[in-house]
C-alpha cells in the first residue's frame, strides 16, 4: 500500500466543501444511486455528540482534530457529501482508519448517521421501517465484505439461494437461478460444500455470486479481494467488471489499494480523517491532486498505466512538422500502444483527436525525452 497518513495541513487545505460541484457526473435533475449529504458519524456519549453537532450547525469547524479536543468526541465520519450515479464504479480509497468501512455501511442502513441524510434511489434510509430495510439489503442493495460472511453452516448452493429466499422465490426457481450463478463464477462442481471446504478465492467467488443472484441494483463491496494473493486479486477483478458490465450495476468498492482503484473505478473518492479528500476519475486524481495526500497514492508504475498519446503528445506540434507521416493514433491510446507502434517502426506518429483535429505528433525522440521527463518528474507537493 503506497498510502500515506495524512498530515493535517493536507487536512486544512480541505475544510470547505471538499467536493467541486463539476465532479459529480449527474445532470441536477437525475436521483442518484445512491447519496450522503453532510453525513456525520460520531462516537461519544450523547450529551457530547448533541454539543458537538450542535456546535457544527451554528459554523464551527468540524474536521475530526476539532471534534476531538473541542468536544471529546471521534468523527469517523466528519461531513460527508457524495451522490453515486446509475451504473457508476465509484471506488472508496484512504489509509486504515480513514473511514471507508464506515461509509460504505451508511449506504445500506448497517449504521445510522449522527447527522445527515442517506439515501438509495432518492428514498431516505432514516425513515425506512426495519422490514423495508432488511429488504433492502436483500435484493436492493447488495454487500460483500473483506471476509466473506458466508453462512458457515449452509452450503454453498444455499448461500447463493438466500437472498432469493428473502426475496420470496420459489424453491426450484432459486435453485436454478443459484445453480446458474454458481455456473458463471465456475463453482458448479462445489454446490453442496460448506464454505470452511473452499479456499479464500472460491469464498469470494462464492460471496459474489451471493450478492448478485438477487439482482439487487447497487452492490457494496469493502475490501473483497485485500486478502487474496496478486494473481487471484486480478482474476477476481477481471470477474467483477465483467459481471458488473454484462449486468449494469452500480457499484462502490471500497480498497486501501490504488492500483486497484484506478483499475475498476469510474470516478475515486479518496478518504482522510473521515472526510473525501478528493473525488474525481482516475487520471483527475493522478495527474491533478490537489494534496500531497491523494499525490501520495500514485506511483510511476500507476502514472505510466494511465498515460496516453495526447499527454506526450500535447505540446509537441512543432516537432518535425515538415515530416508527413500517414501513421496515426487517437490521442486517446495508451501508452503500451505508442511504444509498440514505435517499437516496429522508426516514424512520426501523427496523434488526433475524435475530431480528428491533430493534437501533436511522436517519434523515437519524443517518447524517450518524455519518459525522462516523467521519471525526474516530482509532484507539486
Ligand atoms: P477504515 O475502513 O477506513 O479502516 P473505519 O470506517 O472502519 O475505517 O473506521 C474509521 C474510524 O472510526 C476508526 O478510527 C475506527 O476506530 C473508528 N470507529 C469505527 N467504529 C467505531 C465505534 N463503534 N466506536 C468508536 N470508534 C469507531
Ligand atoms: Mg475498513
Amino acid at each position: 500500500m503506497t498510502a500515506l497518513l495524512a498530515t493535517h495541513q493536507d487536512l486544512i487545505e480541505t475544510d470547505a466543501h471538499p467536493i467541486p460541484e463539476d465532479c459529480l457526473l449527474l445532470a441536477p435533475d437525475v436521483i442518484p444511486a445512491l447519496s450522503l449529504d453532510r453525513v456525520y458519524k460520531l462516537f461519544g456519549s450523547r450529551r457530547r455528540v448533541r454539543a458537538a453537532l450542535a456546535a457544527i450547525a451554528s459554523g464551527a469547524r468540524s474536521d475530526r482534530e476539532t471534534l476531538k479536543s473541542a468536544h471529546g468526541v471521534f468523527a469517523a465520519l466528519a461531513g460527508v457529501d457524495l451522490h453515486v450515479a446509475t451504473r457508476e464504479i465509484l471506488v472508496i480509497v484512504g489509509a486504515s482508519g480513514s473511514g471507508k468501512s464506515t461509509l460504505i455501511r451508511h449506504m445500506n442502513g448497517l449504521i445510522h448517521p449522527s447527522h445527515g441524510r442517506v439515501a438509495v434511489a432518492g428514498e431516505p434510509l432514516d425513515c425506512m421501517p426495519r422490514r423495508a430495510m432488511q429488504r433492502l439489503r436483500a435484493t436492493q442493495v447488495g454487500m460483500v465484505f473483506q471476509s466473506t460472511s458466508l453462512f458457515p453452516h449452509r452450503t454453498v448452493i444455499d448461500n447463493v439461494a438466500f437472498g432469493l429466499e428473502v426475496k420470496g422465490m420459489a424453491r426450484d426457481a432459486r435453485y436454478a437461478l443459484a445453480r446458474l450463478w454458481l455456473d458463471r463464477v465456475e463453482l458448479s462442481k462445489w454446490a453442496n460444500h460448506y464454505p470452511a471446504e473452499l479456499s479464500g478465492g472460491m469464498q469470494q467467488r462464492v460471496g459474489l455470486a451471493r450478492t448478485f443472484a438477487p439482482d439487487p441494483e447497487t452492490l457494496l463491496l469493502d475490501e473483497p479481494f485485500s486478502a487474496l494473493d496478486p494473481i487471484l486479486r486480478r482474476s477476481l477483478q477481471d470477474q467483477f467488471l465483467a459481471l458488473v458490465g454484462a449486468f449494469q450495476k452500480t457499484a462502490v468498492f471500497v480498497t486501501h489499494d490504488f492500483a486497484e482503484a484506478v483499475r475498476l473505478a469510474d470516478r475515486i473518492a479518496v478518504m482522510a480523517e473521515g472526510r473525501i479528500v478528493q473525488l474525481g476519475t482516475p487520471r483527475e486524481l493522478v495527474f491533478h491532486p490537489t494534496s500531497s495526500y491523494v499525490a501520495s497514492f500514485a506511483t510511476p508504475e500507476i502514472r505510466r498505466s494511465l498515460m496516453c498519446a495526447a499527454d506526450i503528445a500535447a505540446g509537441r506540434e512543432r516537432v518535425r512538422l515538415q515530416e508527413t507521416s500517414s501513421a496515426c493514433l487517437l490521442g486517446d491510446a495508451p501508452l503500451a500502444d505508442v511504444v509498440a507502434r514505435l517499437q516496429r517502426e522508426d516514424i512520426c506518429l501523427h496523434i488526433k483527436g475524435v475530431d480528428d483535429q491533430t493534437i501533436g505528433w511522436i517519434d523515437r525522440h519524443v517518447l524517450l525525452q518524455h519518459v525522462g521527463e516523467m521519471l525526474c518528474t516530482q509532484t507539486p507537493f
